[in-house]
């Protein structure tokens, strides 16, 4: 069948919903910062990169090491993320792990955080997680 016909016999308030949610993704990956990134059309220097992740440092550390791990999928923030993205998430504290061995931080400690919202001081609405270490932190954090 041609996919129009099928597209026909879809009520168009379901097709209304269905292409507004999928634009509204579309429109907020296209102004985002760090998609830019993963897709390499803003230059990046990466640490580490495959076909889910990427790792680049900081541009403002505020430890010695500071990296950031990004998932190359759009999602806004934790609150976000769906039970589809439990396996990425996972694979992202395990980058992050690898990293933080390779930079040799993992034996004298390391933090690591993701900023979820306002009050949390989220500036960049791509999920990603912060790796600090090489100097000891404090707790509570401020
Ligand atoms: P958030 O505040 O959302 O938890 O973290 C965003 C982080 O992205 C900040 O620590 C900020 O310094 C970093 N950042 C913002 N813009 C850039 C950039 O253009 N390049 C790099 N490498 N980091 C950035
Ligand atoms: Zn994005």
């Amino acid at each position: 069948m041609r996919p129009w016909k099928i597209l026909r016999m879809i009520p168009f308030s379901i097709q209304k919903v269905f292409f507004y949610g999928y634009w509204k993704g579309k429109m907020k990956m296209l102004g985002c910062l760090f998609c830019q990134m993963a897709s390499h059309e803003k230059p990046v220097k990466t640490l580490y990169e495959d076909d889910r992740c990427l790792v680049f440092e900081d541009i403002n550390p505020q430890a010695p090491v500071h990296l950031l791990v990004i998932p190359k999928k759009h999602i806004s923030s934790l609150n976000d993320a769906g039970d589809g993205d439990r396996e990425l998430l996972g694979h992202l504290l395990g980058v992050a792990a690898r990293m933080a061995k390779e930079k040799g931080i993992d034996g004298s400690g390391y933090r690591t955080v993701v900023n979820t919202n306002a009050e949390a001081g989220q500036t960049v609405f791509h999920l990603h997680i912060h790796v600090l270490g090489g100097r000891l932190l404090a707790w509570p954090p401020g």
